[in-house]
């Protein structure tokens, strides 16, 4: 089975969050498996300069965009480590600047024009490069037209008759809705801009087209499969993901463990696995808490938390338990984020007020990330929602134990803490339900006090880390996936 990857994101190429290490490791694990993967990017600066070697292939190609012919040309590469290919679309004006979709400016003003440019992009690369495809697997609103592309104006194209499409959800709550002029730009017609296919209360919205158009849809869990199609998950877009119910399918994100794991990782100070933690995660929030500047304790407990700063994550629950926590408690707080400049202040702002307790890090550093799961003794993730959520996963295998909210991918994941679950011996974390300040404190008062019983403690960190999170659970759902697709189109 031949899967073609359209995807803006896919690690080491670029990423801003778990698409990016999605695009990077399931196509990884279903070359495992015997499929045969390629993955097509836009050629972003950050892949540019990832180091990756980029090869030309002088194959380019111009596309029609509205009134003007724009043009491109493919580069090539490969997973590290594997032979799957990765084509990546170069059109400097789109792609060769700061961001991935946006800088501090905000958004892009042209998305949806260099996202059509990138769909059709991708459907020249399985022409130009005869890929063969089976199944062209598109993920999130950056790849949302496609589906509609093959099924419409690419429909007569000889290797597009069989051609099936997937489409994944990572988050419904980022759509690629733009004003009903770019329709211009899609070339696909304004017959198609009605409320059955691309428009969206006057919008013309990628991802609705993927969902009336794409011959399976999936998400990254199975809780937020069931979760989007009611309110206020759903984000208005209930009617379409009632109506391909029968068609939606959670399939659980994995875990590279390749990258994410303490056994093997690079940029920790001390190599550690479940049967010896205890020193290697002692060794670890030693050199964290000296690389943040807090002050080098043990007997504390150490909170942390990575990840984009926006209104989902909850971060604003972290800086609303803070100031009375760090006061009350006898415990570190470790968070890394970038995104929304209220959030960096507010947090910033804390560390501040409280440098002895709270240490804030804004900016993307992957290695620090790493660092944080090593040298974490729990991990907060109050997100108000999650289709998946990676952070938690890494988070269980590096032994930090999660605090997170009940949804979605982290209802799937974390088991909360009770007598029964722990004589089950399942609970690997703790969880609440309401999206608030108490709920959230409440979590970790009880994970504190079950921090002070060493035996407990160590019951849940060795049970997390010796769970299977790995790709290999979910890549053959995958494959069920594909094969459902292809018997759609005959
Ligand atoms: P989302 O995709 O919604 O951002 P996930 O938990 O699925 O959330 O994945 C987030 C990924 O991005 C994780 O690999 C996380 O470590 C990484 N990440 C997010 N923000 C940062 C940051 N500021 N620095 C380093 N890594 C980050």
């Amino acid at each position: 089975m031949n899967i073609l990857f359209a995807t803006s994101e896919a690690v080491p190429f670029c990423k801003t969050g778990g698409l990016g290490d999605v695009g990077g490791a399931l196509p990884l694990a279903l070359s495992k498996i015997g499929l045969r993967p390629t993955v097509v990017l836009p050629a972003f600066r950050q892949a540019l300069e990832s180091g990756q070697p980029l090869e030309r292939t002088g194959e380019r190609f111009e596309v029609q965009i509205g009134p003007k012919r724009v043009a491109g040309e493919f580069l090539r590469s490969r997973l590290p480590g594997s032979d799957v290919p990765v084509y990546l679309v170069e059109q400097h004006g789109y792609f060769n600047r700061d961001g991935l979709y946006g800088d501090a400016g905000g958004e892009y003003r042209d998305n949806a024009e260099r996202f059509v440019f990138f769909s059709r992009a991708v459907l020249e690369a399985i022409e130009r490069f005869d890929l063969q495809t089976d199944v062209l697997h598109c993920h999130d609103w950056q790849a949302g037209l496609l589906p509609a592309y093959v099924k419409t104006l690419y429909r007569n194209r000889p290797v597009m008759e069989r051609l099936a499409t997937l489409f994944t959800i990572h988050n419904l709550g980022y759509q690629g809705s733009f004003w009903h002029w770019d329709m211009e730009l899609t070339g696909l017609g304004w017959q198609h801009f009605n409320w059955r296919q691309l428009e969206f209360y006057g919008q013309l919205n990628f991802m609705k087209s993927a969902l009336v158009f794409a011959d399976a849809i999936s998400t990254v869990s199975p809780r937020y499969a069931h979760e989007i199609q009611t309110p206020p998950m759903s984000c208005g877009l209930e009617g379409v993901l009632q109506h391909r119910r029968e068609d939606l399918f959670g399939i659980l994100n994995g875990i590279d463990e390749d990258v994410w794991n303490p056994a093997i990782d690079p940029h920790i100070a001390q190599k550690y696995s479940a049967d010896n933690y205890a020193a290697g995660k002692a060794a670890c929030k030693r050199a964290l808490q000296a690389e943040v500047g807090l002050p080098q304790r043990d007997d504390v407990p150490l909170l942390a938390s990575v990840g984009r700063l926006a209104d989902q994550k909850g971060f604003d629950l972290i800086a609303e338990v803070l100031p009375r926590m760090a006061q009350s408690l006898d415990a570190q707080w470790v968070l890394l984020g970038s995104g929304d400049p209220h959030y960096e202040q507010l947090l910033q702002r804390l560390a501040a007020e409280m440098p002895e307790r709270v240490a804030v890090r804004i900016g993307f550093s992957n290695e620090l990330a790493h660092r944080i799961e090593a040298g974490a003794d729990m991990y907060l993730m109050p997100s108000r929602y999650e289709p998946c959520g990676l952070n938690q996963m890494y988070s269980l295998k590096y032994g930090a134990v999660p605090i997170v909210r009940e949804t979605g991918g982290l209802a799937d994941t974390i088991v909360n803490t009770t007598e029964s679950t722990l004589a089950a011996g399942n609970a690997n974390g703790f969880s609440f339900a309401d999206a608030s300040a108490y709920a959230l404190s409440m979590a970790i008062d009880r994970a504190v006090r079950v921090y002070r019983q060493p035996d407990v403690w160590r019951q849940l960190v060795t049970t997390g880390m010796e769970q299977d999170w790995s790709w290999d659970r979910s890549a053959g759902q995958y494959a069920e996936l594909y094969k459902r697709a292809m018997d759609c189109v005959g």
